[in-house]
């Protein structure tokens, strides 16, 4: 019998959406009239834009006849896809991102968890804290994190994201070589203006340090001044790799369709001193580990990098921001301290005094029945916050903050 990879016994017992989706059930079957608003976990509610439901449509036509019928996908990606982003994503906003520096998968939470296979198991690696909860535990379950002591791995340096640094985490105090960051954040909805980005391309630069730098909610940059990539700022193409997606941003969180952007100059060492090309090494990873995104979900992918896609998809955000704006005055108005739900879809507040993140939690659920996702989830400097999601229906949000009312 083979023994287990004893890196899984070192992770949490349950993922942070697992559990909070079991004491719902638990909940709902215990009182199966109640009306439960869900403002927990980060799925959209809204409809995939018309031009990209068009664009699915006409592809499955394609895939009805001999001549325009696909086959396997290219592992990396269909050119007429990479060509569409390089031109919307980057290009238009001044930005240098070439289609073959431009990576198609099926999601960031895929491409964040498995990027670390790239890199040396004695590679450091640096996580915010609180922050999604993958990058951590692709980490743990690689081997990579040392062990779990007091609520944190010993090998892992943490970036306390907390009210005394306005949620902005400060430099590594260890050198370290791997540093996750992501902005507008997931949970705290912070962003980073742009002198604070280059600090860390700087200090990336200056320590030989590689930042992976999640984007997942870049869309919801409202405010002129924040970056809505890491390649904006100067001398970011040697030091970092991008992860964006539809999920968030087009409503694909079902359909799937994320890509990954690993600029040409990024290379990574042996112990020899030999450089490796970053973009080469994850080609060669995904052809063997992966066969593509179908392309009916590519053509459909296409049709947001076209005016009428971009002008869909900004009411979807808008959407979204408006209910955020209605949460967040809602939370404003009972006096608790927040932030958030500006440029990002998640408000974070702090939970009254005498209560933990996941005791406020089943109060919320239990009096009010709404669910949110306790800060503790996300980390431990998250204990004593509760993170509520802006992705819900405008109904929903509305009723939600009204019963609110209600807490004193
Ligand atoms: N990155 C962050 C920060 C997220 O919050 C999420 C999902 O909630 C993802 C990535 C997952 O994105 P995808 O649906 O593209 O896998």
């Amino acid at each position: 019998m083979p023994f287990v990879n004893e890196n899984f016994l070192k992770l949490n017992k349950n993922y942070l959406f697992a559990e909070v989706a079991n004491r719902v059930r638990k909940y709902v079957e215990k009182n199966p009239q109640a009306r439960v608003i869900k403002l927990g976990i980060g799925d959209v509610t809204e409809p995939l834009p018309v031009c990209v439901i068009s664009e699915l449509k006409a592809a499955v036509d394609d895939m009805s006849r001999r001549e325009t019928f696909q086959g396997y996908p290219p592992y990396e990606g269909y050119e007429f896809l990479r060509k569409a982003i390089s031109e919307f994503d980057f290009k238009r906003r001044g930005i240098d991102i070439e289609p073959d520096e431009i990576y198609i998968s099926t999601g960031a939470k895929e491409d964040t968890a498995n990027i670390q296979e790239l890199f040396s198991i004695h590679s450091k690696i640096a996580i915010l804290d609180p922050v999604y909860p993958v990058y951590l535990d692709s980490n743990v379950m690689a081997g990579r994190t040392g062990n779990f002591v007091d609520g944190i791995y010993n090998d892992v340096e943490y970036l306390p994201c907390t009210i005394e640094n306005n949620f902005s985490p400060y430099l590594p105090k260890k050198k370290v070589d791997l540093i996750y960051l992501c902005f507008p954040n997931n949970p705290t909805g912070q962003v980073l203006t742009k002198d604070e980005l280059k600090m860390w391309v700087d200090y990336a630069i200056d320590n030989d340090a590689i930042i992976l730098f999640d984007a997942a909610y870049e869309a919801f940059v409202q405010q002129p001044g924040i970056p809505r990539s890491i390649f904006e700022i100067e001398g970011a193409k040697k030091v970092a790799i991008e992860f964006r997606s539809l999920s968030k941003t087009a409503g694909f969180t079902g359909t799937r369709c994320a890509y990954t952007i690993i600029p040409k100059e990024l290379y990574i060492k042996d112990k020899d001193g030999n450089k490796y090309s970053v973009g080469d090494l994850w080609l060669r990873r995904q052809s063997t580990k992966f066969n593509g995104v179908a392309y009916i979900i590519q053509k459909g992918a296409a049709a947001v990098f076209t005016e009428k896609g971009q002008e869909e998809v900004k009411k979807l955000i808008s959407y979204y921001l408006e209910n955020a704006k209605i949460i967040r005055e809602g939370i404003e108005a009972l006096g608790l301290k927040y932030t958030g739900g500006i440029n990002s879809p998640y408000i974070w507040f702090k939970v009254p005094d005498g209560f933990t993140s996941w005791q406020f939690f089943d109060y919320l659920l239990e009096k009010f029945q709404i669910v949110s996702t306790p800060g503790v989830g996300f980390g431990k400097s998250g204990e004593g916050y509760i993170r509520l999601s802006a992705f819900g229906k405008r109904e929903d949000i509305i009723e939600a903050v009204e019963r609110l009312k209600n807490f004193k």
